[in-house]
């Protein structure tokens, strides 16, 4: 008989490879090859010994490499070739731990169709179960508090498993093989419901009682993943209304929740993108293209264009939006908060905060341990692009083209995301918000450290912005002067184009031409920027062209006031202030004069350069909006208000450095007097920014010879702008760079920062 050779495969794997159902997967896997030896979890990855003939060893590493696990991914494997042992069989054996060493924790996954499939199976003994999970869905880094990522280390901890739950867990051949929130009715979590001073507890009761309240058309605050969400019957108008009151939130838009996604087609376009979208285990919020014959309320988005939908995410909302005859079939499900403020995600808290805006409260006792806000996306022509990268999404890495530092950068004032990187990592935070409020400052504070210890990232280096009176700014220099860590300042729009370029895996300092717009960041000359043209790369940059600068009467209040900009640009160009403009006619007399005095003497009026205050001025003038009650609402609705048929443009001219738009304001002047139609002037305007960035380009590269361009900052979120622009580059030749990964808004500036950071230290 002849004896077959055995070899052995010591293999490494790196990546999001712990609580995604990696080692059963690997068990099997080494079954099925007739292999012997080990999996474990390590501090840094999983770790396997294969002991096997050579061919089964090669089967067994290519399956791994090819079809790995849904929930993982894999940054890296390696193999060497070991001394072939004697295993009787294949095991998983105990975690080997380096308090040293990270690994990445996996994003909340929504429940899969196996978990579902066993919530509406009446036999099975989690029937209707609102806390069902498995290893490949469920809660993840809302409930862990440290890594391991083990039990005893998540909000689980308080829930001892019943022998049923235990047995599922230690059977590698059970789909719930150390799945961590594992629970059932027996031993996990349960539902309350709360309303005016009662108390329904138990599952069914609870849930029953919820739902009877939304039909009913109350406002419910329902504890979801990662925070309190606020829901109500959206197509229950006054509902709708009532809770837009009670929540102080002026025509910004609500989030929707529908049971499933061919119902949306009623209300709005969705196209295969866009269902793929919704639809995939992330679960974001999908901005959808309303349709003509809607029959939901404008109040949900006014002035919009787009409806936000999401899915069900969680078997709590898979059983509170489930199909009844005369149940509502959308709901409001919007972040649990006043105005502001961050949503609610302690029960404590939740009862304080929220019981003026809810009539009641679903809640349950798993805790939830770092709040977290829905995702927000969109498709832009055929890819998916974030205006929010939370939920379903964070802690998830950004892989970097090359190793950096530990740096903690604390990123802008609005939309804040801090990040901490190591290796070739950047730990790009969950949505923090506008640090505005100590709420949100302290949820900033507290997410800092919670990463740096759930990622084991000790900074040396911290990095924020040039603006002293940011409260990142006074965060990170006050923990630079404390633990006597080198602080870097770098300029808002450079961490833009730093920001767009890593995520694109630029590796050299190579520079680019950055066209990075936006409405305010302060730029080195002190003034505020936001029309910048950047020739540069990680190290430094140029500022080549910008904007015209001009002012901003008032200061703050022209951001909320689109008319003052207007006011200030018609002064600085010469043009009278007719009665019968818009923003005349907006302001009384008395508040006309101050203006003009403030312009005249420059008093309290900052110069700015900024392209989202000069959105705001053509938006006022055109009389879409004189006063917004959100960023960049003026903006949007214009965009909204093209006519997408219209070709024409105004003209601009280009100076030294410089973007002359005085030229473009008489023109779109003459366009009003003569009562050419906005949808047509709002277009022609929207083309000239257009041909204004291809013009741009053109002349730099006949300058330099560069051919590639990065587009970053808010104003890249106009998909009328950003879709001709990217299109009519490409058609030129450039290579044309722009953000998928994160936002192109103020969300990227940490990643930004922290990469600039690196580069110039190096
Ligand atoms: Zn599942
Ligand atoms: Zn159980
Ligand atoms: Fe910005």
């Amino acid at each position: 008989m002849q004896t077959k050779e055995i070899s052995g495969l010591a293999i490494q794997v790196r990546g999001i490879v712990q609580g995604v159902g990696f080692r059963p997967f690997v068990y099997q896997l080494a079954k099925k090859n007739g292999l012997t030896g080990w999996v474990r979890n390590s501090s840094n990855g999983v770790e396997i010994e294969i002991h096997g003939e050579n061919q089964s060893n090669i089967a067994f590493l290519d399956e791994l490499t090819k079809s790995p696990p849904p929930l993982s991914r894999i940054d890296r494997i390696t193999h060497t070739t070991c001394q072939p042992d004697h295993y009787t069989q294949f095991s998983i054996i105990e975690s080997e731990s380096d308090p040293d060493q990270f690994i990445p924790v996996s994003p909340d996954i929504s429940t899969c169709s196996d978990c579902l499939a066993e919530m509406s199976e009446p036999t099975n003994r989690r029937y209707q179960y609102p806390f069902i999970n498995c290893t490949n869905c469920g809660p993840r880094f809302t409930i862990i508090k440290d890594i391991p990522y083990d039990r005893p280390f998540t909000t689980m901890t308080d829930f001892p498993m019943c022998p049923d739950c235990q047995h599922e867990y230690d059977d590698p051949l059970d789909r719930r093989f150390h799945a961590q929130p594992t629970a059932c009715p027996i031993c996990g979590p349960s539902l309350t419901y709360i309303f005016a001073g009662n108390i329904i507890h138990g599952d069914k009761d609870a849930m029953a009682a919820a739902r009877e309240a939304l039909r009913n058309g109350h406002i419910v605050a329902v504890k979801g993943l990662g925070g309190f969400h606020l829901a109500c019957d959206a197509l229950n108008h006054s509902a709708v209304d009532e809770l837009r009151r009670r929540k102080k939130r002026i025509e910004k838009p609500f989030a929707l929740m529908i049971r499933d996604s061919s119902i949306i087609e009623k209300y709005c376009l969705v196209s295969g993108s866009e269902k793929q979208l919704l639809e995939s285990r992330q679960r974001p919020i999908v901005l959808l293209t309303r349709r003509d014959d809607c029959t939901l309320p404008e109040s949900l988005a006014p002035g919009q264009k787009t409806l936000g939908f999401m899915l069900p995410y969680t078997p709590l909302h898979y059983l509170l939006l489930e199909n009844e005859p005369d149940f509502p079939e959308v709901f409001v499900m919007t972040s649990g908060n006043i105005s502001e403020e961050p949503i609610a995600y302690l029960d404590h808290d939740a009862q304080v905060r929220l019981s003026p805006l809810a009539d009641g409260f679903l809640t349950h006792n798993r805790d939830i341990h770092v709040r977290v806000d829905d995702s927000v996306m969109r498709v832009a022509g055929q890819t998916a692009v974030f205006i929010r990268r939370s939920r379903g999404f964070a802690p998830d890495p950004i892989l970097l083209p090359f190793d950096v530092p530990s740096i903690l950068s604390v990123g802008a004032e609005l939309k804040n995301h801090f990040t901490l990187t190591r290796d070739a990592y950047a730990f790009h935070s969950h949505y923090i918000g506008d640090l505005e409020n100590y709420e949100t400052l302290q949820s900033f504070e507290e997410g800092i450290i919670h990463f740096e210890n759930l990622f084991r990232v000790k900074p040396e280096i911290i990095v924020c912005d040039l603006h002293p009176d940011y409260l990142s700014t006074r965060y990170a220099m006050e923990r630079s002067r404390s633990e006597n860590l080198p602080l870097v300042q770098v300029q808002h729009h450079h961490a833009h184009l730093a920001a767009c370029l890593v995520e694109n895996s630029w590796e050299s300092d190579d520079p680019v031409i950055g066209l990075t717009f936006d409405g305010t960041g302060l730029g080195t000359d002190g003034t505020i920027w936001g029309g910048e043209v950047l020739v540069g790369g990680y190290t430094t940059f140029n500022r080549r062209f910008h904007l015209n600068e001009f002012l901003l009467p008032g200061g703050d209040r022209a951001v909320h006031y689109p008319a003052r900009t207007a006011l200030a640009l018609l002064a600085q160009y010469g043009i009278e202030w007719d009665h019968s403009l818009p923003p005349v006619k907006f302001f009384a007399e008395k508040e006309i004069e101050i203006i003009h005095a403030q312009i005249k003497k420059k008093i309290n009026s900052p110069a700015t350069t900024s392209m989202g205050r000069l959105f705001d001025a053509v938006a006022s003038l055109l009389g879409v909006r004189q006063q917004v009650n959100y960023e960049g609402q003026a903006a949007i609705e214009m965009e909204n208000l093209c006519d997408p048929n219209e070709n024409g443009m105004y003209p601009f001219s280009l100076s030294a450095d410089m973007i002359e738009t005085s030229e473009t304001f008489h023109k779109i002047m003459t366009d009003i007097k003569t009562n050419i139609s906005k949808p047509i002037i709002a277009a022609k305007f929207h083309n000239s920014i257009v041909q204004m960035c291809i013009q741009i380009s053109e002349v730099i590269q006949l300058e330099t010879g560069l051919n590639t361009v990065a587009l970053s900052g808010g104003v890249w979120q106009n998909m009328f702008i950003y879709s001709r622009t990217v299109e009519k580059l490409m058609k030129k030749g450039f290579q044309v760079l722009v953000h998928k990964k994160i936002p192109t808004n103020d969300a990227c500036i940490s990643l930004g920062q922290s990469i600039v950071a690196a580069r110039i230290r190096q």
